[in-house]
């Protein structure tokens, strides 16, 4: 079985971000700035949030990450939104999420200026997603493509199938696949049926947020399954939307968690950060 790891992908573009930083660093004194805003203090949030200003400065960017309490209100982040969006030095906005529940996701989507929406959330950028000529990738759809290029894994006339149709993962990575020619059936909570529609697929996404949801019943033998769940168990391990070792031996290839899509997300993100940099005016 083929291992779906990150790593090599992520060596290989690293390398080239931290190349084409410096080159636009030295060729128009640009530096691609990225500005996280985390409202309330989410533990796991507050885990992502520090890696993705890591690896910012890892790849020669400046960034800054703005706290607000949990009691925050939307109008008073919405003001530091528009700042951001005002400031010419900001490159990609990225709100953190979860949001506190007095927050609006339908609302809150809008907030972001499109030019600066890295992680591909504002409508526009998602219209533009759907017709084919995106403005920004979807950070982790498209951190799941990347392997799968890498691994010279093509879904060109092939069934798709993607578990679960959320605004950050599900939907956005249809789209993605639509456009790669392949043949999508989308699976979420209200699907009858939902382990013999997975079996037709020969490329199966599992991004259901249910820990060990998927195993051998819901795979056609040889199909390629990348899982983008993230979980961590009580005993403290990091597992997947896949039961550990259920499909060795049925899947030609699997992306192992953690180690596989989780790294992407981020890498992608930067990418975009580095376009609006780049393509600023
Ligand atoms: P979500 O909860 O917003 O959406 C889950 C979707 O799965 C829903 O559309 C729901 O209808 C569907 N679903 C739930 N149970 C199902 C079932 N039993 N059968 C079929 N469909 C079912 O979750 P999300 O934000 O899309 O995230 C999904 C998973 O991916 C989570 O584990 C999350 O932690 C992980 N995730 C990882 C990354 C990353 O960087 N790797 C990024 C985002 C999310």
């Amino acid at each position: 079985m083929i291992r779906i790891a990150a790593k090599p992908v992520l060596e290989v573009r690293r390398k080239k971000l931290i190349e084409q930083t410096a080159q636009l660093k030295s060729a128009t004194g640009r530096i691609p700035h990225l500005s996280v805003i985390l409202v309330g203090d989410d533990p796991a949030s507050r885990i992502y949030v520090q890696k993705k200003g890591e690896t910012a400065e890892l790849m020669g960017f400046t960034h800054e990450t703005i706290l607000f309490p949990e009691a925050a209100t939307p109008a008073e982040v919405l003001a530091c939104v528009k700042k951001l969006n005002e400031n010419p030095a900001v490159d990609g906005i990225l709100m953190q999420r979860p949001l506190p529940k007095q927050f609006n996701e339908k609302d809150v989507v809008f907030w972001v200026a499109p030019e600066k929406d890295v992680d591909c959330l504002h409508p526009e950028n998602v219209g533009l997603l759907v017709n084919g000529n995106p403005r920004f990738l979807p950070c982790t759809p498209a951190g799941v493509m990347f392997l799968l290029e890498h691994y010279q894994l093509s879904v060109e006339k092939k069934t798709a199938c993607v578990i679960g149709r959320s605004s950050i993962v599900g939907k956005p990575l249809a789209a993605l696949l639509l456009g790669k020619n392949a043949s999508v059936i989308q699976i979420h909570r209200s699907t009858p049926n939902p382990k013999g529609l997975c079996r037709q697929a020969d490329f199966v996404f599992v991004a259901a947020g249910v820990p060990a949801l998927v195993n051998a019943d819901w795979i056609k033998p040889g199909a390629v399954v990348v899982d983008v769940g993230i979980h961590r168990t009580a005993d403290g391990k990091v597992i997947g939307d896949v039961a550990p070792g259920s499909l060795d031996g049925i899947a030609s290839a699997l992306t192992p968690v953690p180690g596989g899509v989780g790294p992407m997300t981020i890498q992608v993100l930067l990418e975009n950060t580095y376009q609006s940099c780049k393509s600023k005016k």
